[in-house]
């Protein structure tokens, strides 16, 4: 009987290691006496783990903000933000390209392919943060409010922090757009009910939901991402974060990664539902590197990401918006260096595709089957 179970045991465990879905699934855990539930990034990704209150402390203690956010005038410049008119707004109302994309700021942005428009990790205040009279602030200015958007479909969240997830937004959406479906990841869902949210799917990684919207056939993703959760005191791991997959039947494939450190995951993402047409990928708050690097991602790692997941076009995002989320680059940074690991990785590799930044509020082409030599350019003169 012992060598039975040994033999089953050692199968079993065969199998977990090379099923890639099951080797990159989260970690839940019952709490004391049955009581909740707690998640946690898997075993096999090594180079995980929560940053700790020491280096959380050295970081406050011996590291200089160097974010060094400029005057008005620089920032218009450096980082213009595009206001939504009436011919944007005719834009975001009848789509005439295959995809279209707007960076709202920070993470919050407008998706738009096949009939669908999808909002992403809704945040619109001057203060990502519980209260609004401290926490980190807006530099750059939204383009444009919730009332503004013709129309929203869906909304998916990456995780509840701060940053990503706003109840004020989540009301305002709720009251203009009624029949929106929430795409959430798993534990978060009561929170959305508090705010008489419908249509709510709460999902774990590898979960798929397969929704008709506007008489077109989409299936909604859920997909692993190396991060963790809070929104008080007592709920740190308490909900899962995630990235999302988004497919419209036999036409165009999105990709948000969500927030994440790098992770061995993106080839299994990429394997699993690649092609990729656009993807939206975190360039910043990346440091110092000790207490960021398992939960964010930097420029270089972002263009693995991109290369991993095999994105034909990614726009960077989660950056040059908030200041004072924590991590202390300068607030240009990231796009230097982004621009520096796309052109090191294009090297010598034809299928690189494209990897850029955008303008807040730009309302951006993007082709189908992106062509790698030429250059979209919307009216704004934004460019991918
Ligand atoms: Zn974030």
């Amino acid at each position: 009987m012992a060598c039975c179970k040994e033999n089953e045991r050692t199968d079993f465990d065969d199998m977990a290691e090379s099923d890639p879905f099951k080797k990159n699934a989260p970690i839940r855990k019952k709490g004391l006496f049955g009581y909740g539930v707690s998640y946690n990034n898997p075993a096999s990704w090594t180079d995980w783990y929560k940053p700790g209150a020491y280096s959380f402390l050295k970081m406050k203690l011996t590291e200089k903000n160097e974010a060094g956010i400029p005057n008005e005038e620089v920032l218009n410049r450096e980082l213009p933000v595009h206001k939504l008119d009436e011919e944007g707004k005719e834009k975001l109302k009848n789509p005439k390209v295959p995809i279209q994309f707007m960076w709202i700021g920070h993470a919050t942005f407008l998706v738009q392919f096949d009939g669908l428009t999808v909002l992403a990790d809704p945040v619109f205040l001057e203060r990502c943060s519980p209260v609004q009279f401290a926490g980190p602030y807006r530099y750059r200015p939204v383009p444009c409010e919730i009332k503004d958007i013709p129309k929203i479909d869906a909304v998916i969240v990456s995780h509840n922090h701060y940053d990503h997830l706003e109840h004020d937004a989540v009301e305002k959406l709720n009251t203009k757009f009624q029949d929106i479906k929430w795409y959430v990841p798993e534990g978060t869902g009561s929170w959305f009910e508090r705010y008489n949210c419908q249509n709510v799917k709460e999902m774990t990684w590898w979960d798929e939901d397969d929704v008709k919207i506007g008489g077109k056939e989409v299936k909604f993703c859920c997909v692993p991402a190396q991060h963790w959760s809070q929104r008080t005191a007592t709920d740190a791991m308490k909900s899962l974060w995630c990235g999302w997959v988004i497919k419209s039947k036999d036409s165009h494939t999105f990709y948000y990664s969500g927030d994440t450190g790098y992770c061995p995951v993106f080839k299994t993402i990429g394997e699993k539902y690649g092609p990729i047409d656009l993807s939206a990928i975190p360039i910043g708050c990346y440091a110092p590197r000790y207490f960021m690097k398992p939960q964010h991602i930097n420029p270089e790692e972002a263009v693995k990401v991109h290369t991993e997941v095999g994105s034909k076009c990614s726009v960077a995002i989660h950056w040059g918006t908030f200041n004072g989320l924590g991590s202390h680059e300068f607030y240009l940074e990231p796009k230097t260096l982004l621009e520096k690991a796309v052109s090191k990785a294009m090297e010598g590799n034809k299928n690189f595709g494209k990897f850029s930044t955008v303008e807040h509020g730009a309302i951006i082409p993007i082709k189908s089957n992106q062509d790698t030599t030429n250059d979209s350019k919307d009216d704004d003169g934004a460019k991918l």
